[in-house]
Order: structure tokens, then sequence, then C-alpha cells
């Protein structure tokens, strides 16, 4: 499996296979999920839930995913879902 997930990665792998959010959290209150919108080359979080808009909406970039690629080094199982689902290769 990779070892580092690059920004540039995330961003070729949106554009190719058209993907238009990705929603890697859950609310613990509603359990609803929540998480990232791609559109027009922006990525924007979207932290609001059924029961809540505290976090709100923002800008951000796809440095942002792939830190999170990054920073979940030992949940293997998140790793390999989330390369799954961005279409990248290189999962084994
Ligand atoms: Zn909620």
């Amino acid at each position: 499996m990779k070892d580092i997930l690059y920004d540039y990665e995330v961003e070729e792998a949106v554009n190719k296979n058209n993907i238009t959010y990705w929603f890697p959290f859950k609310c613990s209150i509603c359990g609803e999920n929540y998480g990232f919108y791609f559109s027009y080359g922006r990525v924007i979080f979207d932290g609001s839930c059924g029961c809540s808009s505290a976090f709100g909406e923002r800008l951000t970039d796809y440095q942002e995913i792939a830190n999170i690629y990054n920073t979940n080094k030992n949940n293997k199982e998140f790793r390999k879902e989330m390369l799954n689902y961005f279409g990248i290769g290189d999962i084994i």
C-alpha cells in the first residue's frame, strides 16, 4: 500500500473518475456522514450534518485530503477504503 499520498494524486483521481464528494466522517449524534465536496477544481469541506451546522463550510485543498490518508498510517482498513474510493492504484 502507498506510504504517502500526494495532493496531485488525489486531484488527478477526482478529475479522472468524476468524483464529486468524499464523506469520510460520521456524526456521532445523528449518524449522518459528512466531509468534502469537489466542484470545478475546488475542494470544499462541509462539516454540517442533520443535527448541527457548527462547523459550516470552508474552502480547502487537496493537501488536506492527502493529509487524512497520511496521518492514518496505522489504519490500514481506512487507507484501503480510501484508495478504493478514489480509484488510486497500488493498494496492495
Ligand atoms: Zn449530526
